[in-house]
C-alpha cells in the first residue's frame, strides 16, 4: 500500500509539472507571436561538396523569452505541436524567411531559405495557401523558399504526394529531413517526389568510428543516387567526415564545421569573410 501510494504521488507530481509547463507555454508563447521580437530565425548554411559555394541555408527558430531567457526549439516545438500553436508559429516562421529571402533578393544575393515543417501543419487544410500567401506578400517574385520535411509528415503517404507535388509546382523545393531516423520504407522514397534527403546527424558522427555506420551511409547514398535524389548531410562536425562524405558523392554538407546557425547580420558577414 506504502509503495503504491508513493508511486501514485509521483507519477501525478510529474503529471502536474507537464501540465503547470503547457500552461506557461500555452499562454507564453501565445505572447511571443503577437510581440513578434521575441523570436528570431537563425540561419545556417549547406554547403556544396564540390565546389564550396552555398547557394541554401536553413532557418532555425529561436525563442527568447523575457522570463526564461533563450529556449531551444526543442524545449518549445514538441508542445506547440501538441497544442496546435505550431501552425501560427510555423505561418510566422514562413512569413519571416520569405520576407529574408526578398531581402537578400534585393541585395543580389541569390541563397534559397529552407523552412522545417512539422506534420501537424501538413495536416492543416491552409497550409499551401499560407505558404502562397507568405510568397506574396513577401513579394518574392520567384520563389525562394524549400520545405524540409520529417517522415512523420509522410504517414498518410497520398496526402504527402499531394501537397509535395503542389510545393514543388510553386517552385518550392522539398527536402526530407532526419533520414534514416524514421520507419519509412526505401520504397516510399521511391514513390515520392522529393528533392532531397537530409542524412541524420546521428549516421555522420559515427561514420570515423565504425564501419558499419560507413556501409550504411554509403547504401542510404547509392539509393538516393539511384532515384535521382540529392544527398544533404547534416551535423558534419570534422574535415574526416567531410572527406569521407566527398569521397562517396555526397552533393552537400551542413555543421558546425562548416559554420553555426547564426543571426542574419552574422550569416551575411560569415558569407562577406568567405568570398574573400
Ligand atoms: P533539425 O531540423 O534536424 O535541425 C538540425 C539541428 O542540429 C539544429 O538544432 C542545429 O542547430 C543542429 N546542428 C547543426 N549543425 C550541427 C552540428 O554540426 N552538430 C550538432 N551536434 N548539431 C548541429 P536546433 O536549431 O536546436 O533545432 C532542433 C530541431 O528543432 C530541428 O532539428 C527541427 O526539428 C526543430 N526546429 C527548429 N526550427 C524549427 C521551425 O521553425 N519549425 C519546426 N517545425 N521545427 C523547427
Ligand atoms: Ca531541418
Ligand atoms: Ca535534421
Ligand atoms: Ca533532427
Amino acid at each position: 500500500k506504502d509503495a503504491g501510494k508513493r508511486t501514485y504521488r509521483v507519477f501525478s507530481s510529474e503529471m502536474v509539472d507537464k501540465a503547470a509547463e503547457q500552461v506557461w507555454l500555452d499562454s507564453n508563447l501565445r505572447k511571443a507571436l503577437v510581440a513578434t521580437d521575441q523570436l528570431s530565425l537563425y540561419y545556417q548554411p549547406k554547403i556544396c561538396l564540390k565546389t564550396g559555394v552555398v547557394r541554401s541555408v536553413e532557418a532555425l527558430v529561436r525563442w527568447d523569452s523575457p522570463e526564461r531567457g533563450r529556449l531551444s526549439p526543442m524545449q518549445f516545438i514538441p508542445y506547440a505541436e501538441e497544442s496546435g500553436l505550431i501552425v501560427p508559429l510555423g505561418k510566422w516562421v514562413m512569413q519571416t524567411a520569405a520576407k529574408q529571402a526578398a531581402q537578400w533578393q534585393a541585395q543580389g544575393l541569390d541563397i534559397r531559405i529552407a523552412v522545417n515543417l512539422s506534420a501537424r501543419q501538413l495536416c492543416d487544410s491552409t497550409i499551401v495557401q499560407d505558404f502562397a500567401d507568405a510568397l506574396r506578400q513577401a513579394g518574392l517574385i520567384r520563389c525562394l523558399i524549400d520545405l524540409e520535411l520529417t517522415e512523420s509528415c509522410l504517414i498518410d503517404e497520398t496526402l504527402a504526394h499531394a501537397l509535395i507535388l503542389q510545393f514543388r509546382t510553386m517552385g518550392a523545393q522539398v527536402h526530407l529531413d532526419d533520414f534514416g531516423t524514421g520507419y519509412s520504407s526505401l520504397s516510399k522514397l521511391a514513390r515520392l517526389p522529393l528533392d532531397s534527403i537530409k542524412l541524420d546527424q546521428s549516421f555522420i558522427s559515427s561514420i570515423n568510428e565504425d564501419l558499419t555506420s560507413q556501409a550504411v551511409v554509403r547504401s542510404m547514398v547509392a539509393v538516393a543516387q539511384q532515384l535521382n535524389i540529392q544527398v544533404v548531410a547534416e551535423g558534419v562536425e570534422v574535415e574526416d567526415q567531410a572527406d569521407f562524405l566527398k569521397s562517396i558523392d555526397v552533393d552537400s554538407a551542413q555543421g558546425y564545421l562548416y559554420a553555426k546557425p547564426m543571426p542574419v547580420k552574422e550569416f551575411e558577414d560569415w558569407l562577406t569573410n568567405r568570398k574573400k
